[in-house]
């Protein structure tokens, strides 16, 4: 079977968690910690980066950053991760679902204005399979609105819209590196900060609401309870894992890039033949390979060709559930309109699979999809 995915290893994370163990400090904010938060600095050019224990984490930190009340409301598209939305629902704001582009399938940006009501908030994109949202349009929205910007970032590491790093973009940005993302710590994840007003509460609410960042570095004789917080840092062992990732984390991408354009010329005559999609990227983003996908022209061509491809020994998914019409987006959001972009995508939509080391199957994968095309099995 050849698996949807498969978590790459450099090699080198056993080595730096050894050095972690020898080190002593187990808990967060060490020297591995301090390592990745300059690498991911340097890397975004972010005001501060702050690792969490998971991208939903660091969404999570954001909503606490701004403030929400219950009622509050958060515009956000509805196809994508149950994490965008849980994290503003904890806080009892409200998420508004708004439909999605036909070619990125990210936030349709020209359908914000009219879901923006006296309680929204906050607008919160989400850069799907790495590709940027059109920030520019969005950004201006969120200024004559007053609107806070967060980034989910969680597949956008690498990727930049008009050369800017996704995440970096708006006041918060959040990552990911679970296992099924380009880089990762099997859980894990960021908080980009780019907004300076959010960086000193950030450091609090991420350690229990309490000021023991700056107690470190000396600004204060002793640390405190100050603020509302919880415990958001991971301990040094993941973050010496992470560490050893962002050593190859460019080769990876590159990896996953020559996988990409590999699918992507073979997709080519499927277009062409009105088989599938091909995934669009804009001339104003580049784009870290983090998922290759097609659209079907139906759900039941979609059911046969993973069908098909299953029977082959090829591993494929789809996703996403639309929010507005999962048992947990009606209860605690609403759609704005109609969302039949999202919709249609959700029953068409296949992923194919696509990780460093994937190189010496992929033939084999091709083959197994142009039979599954060909022939579906019922
Ligand atoms: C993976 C993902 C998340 C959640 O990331 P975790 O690190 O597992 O919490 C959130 N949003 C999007 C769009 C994702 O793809």
């Amino acid at each position: 079977m050849i698996k949807f995915n498969q978590p790459y290893m450099t090699g080198r994370e056993l080595w730096l968690i050894s050095q972690a163990h020898a080190n002593g400090h187990l808990s967060g904010d060490g020297s591995f910690t301090r390592l990745c938060h300059q690498w991911l600095e340097a890397q975004t050019g972010c005001r501060k980066a702050l690792l969490t224990h998971s991208c939903t984490a660091a969404l999570e930190m954001s909503a606490l950053l701004l403030d929400l009340k219950p009622g509050d409301e958060v515009i956000m598209p509805s196809f994508t991760f149950v994490s965008t939305a849980n994290a503003f629902v904890l806080r009892g704001a409200v998420p508004v679902f708004v439909d999605i582009r036909p070619d990125t399938l990210n936030i349709d940006e020209s359908l914000i204005e009219a879901a923006i009501t006296p309680r929204t908030k906050a607008i919160c994109v989400v850069h799907y399979a790495g590709v940027g949202c059109e920030m520019d349009s969005i950004l201006a929205i969120a200024a004559r609105h007053g609107l806070a910007v967060i980034e989910d970032a969680a597949q956008g590491i690498f990727s930049t819209y008009k050369g800017r790093p996704l995440g970096s973009i708006g006041g918060l940005g959040a990552l990911s590196f679970h296992e099924t993302k380009n880089v990762i710590s099997g859980e894990g994840g960021a908080l980009l900060v780019n907004d300076d007003a959010y960086i000193e509460r950030a450091e609090i609410i991420r350690e229990k609401g309490t000021n023991r960042s700056k107690f470190f570095r000396g600004q204060v004789d002793k640390y405190t309870w100050v603020d509302v917080g919880s415990s958001y840092l991971p301990g040094e062992i993941i973050a010496a894992f992470l560490a050893a990732q962002f050593e190859e984390a460019e080769k990876i991408t590159q990896r996953r890039l020559d996988l990409w354009q590999r699918y992507h010329a073979w997709a080519e005559r499927l277009e062409s033949a009105g088989l599938a999609r091909r995934p669009i990227i804009p001339a104003d983003c580049t784009h870290n390979a983090h998922m290759y996908y097609l659209l079907l022209p139906s759900l039941d061509a979609r059911t046969g060709f993973i069908d098909g491809l299953r029977q082959r020994q090829v591993g494929a998914v789809f996703h996403y559930i639309p929010l507005h019409s999962s048992p947990a987006g009606r209860r605690y959001g609403r759609a704005s309109g109609d969302l039949p972009v999202t919709d249609t995508v959700s029953e068409r939509l296949v992923r194919l699979p696509l990780w460093a080391g994937l190189e010496e199957h992929l033939d084999e994968v091709l083959a197994a999809a142009d039979a599954s095309l060909a022939a579906p099995v019922r």
